[in-house]
């Protein structure tokens, strides 16, 4: 569940009262929270949208990578979709069997494909091919450990982007994008494969891009997957699975009247409309799986008013900024942010405020946000749908600490992070 009020008005997550828990002394703001029963929840939800057919739930990892998130997710028989060798050791130390991993990424390190090549038995289930230049690399490695390498062909469906209902930075299934095999370029593929002993193609796949709030541009991208393997299987190759990428939308305030399981559904039946039905289905949701149940608590530091314009600007600083939360800076997203505390005071006296954080940049806004007249410094606020790409792409800028992590399970606090000390940081600059 994302946020909710108790009877007393007061916003909740997990079944916690988030002002309990700024008030307890041991976590500071900013500090995210997550719901981490209502993530695995969701991933069990759309893992019966399979009917008990062959599939993987791939969770993409870099959504959010924190140990009791991943673990929640191996827990309930998800596998990872993995974008670097750092997150895949996240994956494989929180129990997701190498089998269950997939490996995307455009420009994978040799070192990186060693080690998805010597984990476990077989290595990885698949490293995801990106370009034909890769096989070539990926082959070479795999020879050289005396292995053979599982791989699937990562294909740009060359979806307009002019018809992506997304933002542009993260439409990636676009003939511009640097992410894929363009589809164009599959016979060189194939015979690029077939010159490579040491690979063996398991699957074809493609991720066409992020917070779809409808079905459609997936299913687009989801029919040239599977149209595709269809000619790979026609050129000889014995494929296992069709990925169908992630990149389900959650409602960040305008809306979005699919669930992650209609995304399956439809790919599933063109899966069957394509004849590919006794393969299994991939999917790889992030954002998906812990977007909505995560928030980011901050304090306000101190209000501003700007008074010689004609209507009064009034600004509220919270001690959260674009290093703690980048998707506003970097996607123009907007996140909702609402006062943690029971606004008795009633809307009348809820007025337009400007959000901004404490960072030296002017795209460290977090937009317009109605909230009661008379917040002060040391009020409480949370930005919430804050649980996918949040944390993991906070940075120290400005020298700032990096946000604590609070993990709620049953109702109550089963894990904490702590912040990491500004002195740590101190210590990294003055060597
Ligand atoms: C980021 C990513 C995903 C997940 O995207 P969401 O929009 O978070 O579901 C899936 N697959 C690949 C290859 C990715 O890079």
């Amino acid at each position: 569940m994302p946020t909710t009020r108790d009877v007393t008005g007061a916003l909740c997550l997990g079944g916690v009262r988030l002002s309990d828990l700024v008030a307890a002394s041991e976590i500071q703001t900013p500090s995210y929270v997550y719901d981490v029963d209502a993530m695995a929840n969701d991933a069990c939800e759309l893992k019966s949208a399979f009917d008990g057919r062959a599939h993987l739930v791939a969770y993409a990892v870099k959504a959010n990578t924190a140990g009791p998130v991943v673990r929640a997710f191996a827990e309930v028989g998800c596998g990872a979709d993995v974008v670097s060798g750092g997150e895949m050791l996240v994956a494989l130390g929180c129990g997701i069997a190498p089998d269950a991993i997939v490996f995307s990424g455009v420009a994978k390190g040799d070192e990186e494909i060693d080690r998805a090549i010597l984990v476990g038995d077989r290595g990885i289930g698949a490293i995801q091919i990106e370009s034909i230049e890769e096989i070539a690399r990926v082959d070479a490695r795999a020879k050289a450990a005396g292995r053979i390498a599982r791989v699937s062909l990562r294909m740009n469906p060359g979806v307009d982007i002019e018809d992506l209902d997304t933002h542009a930075n993260i439409a990636t299934g676009h003939d511009e994008a640097k992410f894929g095999v363009p589809n164009v370029d599959t016979a060189f593929a194939l015979e690029a494969l077939r010159g490579s002993p040491h690979v063996a193609l398991q699957g074809v796949g493609a991720h066409v891009g992020s917070q779809f709030t409808s079905v459609d541009p997936y299913v687009q991208g989801a029919r040239t997957v599977f149209e595709m393997a269809r000619s790979v299987i026609a050129a000889g190759f014995a494929l296992k699975f069709v990925d169908a990428g992630g990149g389900f939308g959650i409602d960040y305030g305008k809306g979005c009247p699919v669930r992650p399981a209609d995304f399956v559904r439809a790919a599933r039946d063109e899966q069957v409309k394509a004849g590919l039905g006794d393969l299994a289905l991939y999917v790889e949701p992030g954002r998906a799986l812990v977007g909505a149940h995560g928030v980011l608590l901050a304090r306000v530091i101190q209000t501003k008013t700007t008074r010689a314009l004609a209507t009064p600007r009034r600004w509220v600083i919270i001690d959260a900024g674009m290093n703690d939360l980048l998707r506003p800076a970097l996607y123009q997203a907007h996140h909702r942010i609402v006062p943690l505390a029971a606004t008795t005071t009633g809307r009348a006296d809820e007025i337009a405020f400007r959000v901004v954080g404490p960072v030296c940049e002017s795209s460290d806004d977090f937009g317009e946000h109605v909230l009661p007249a008379a917040i002060a410094a040391g009020d409480a606020v949370a930005l919430v749908d804050a649980g996918a790409y949040g944390f993991t792409m906070a940075s120290r800028y400005n020298g700032r600490a990096l946000p604590a992590e609070v993990f709620l399970r049953g109702g109550r606090v089963a894990q904490i992070r702590p912040r990491k000390p500004v002195a740590d940081w101190v210590d990294d600059r003055v060597f």
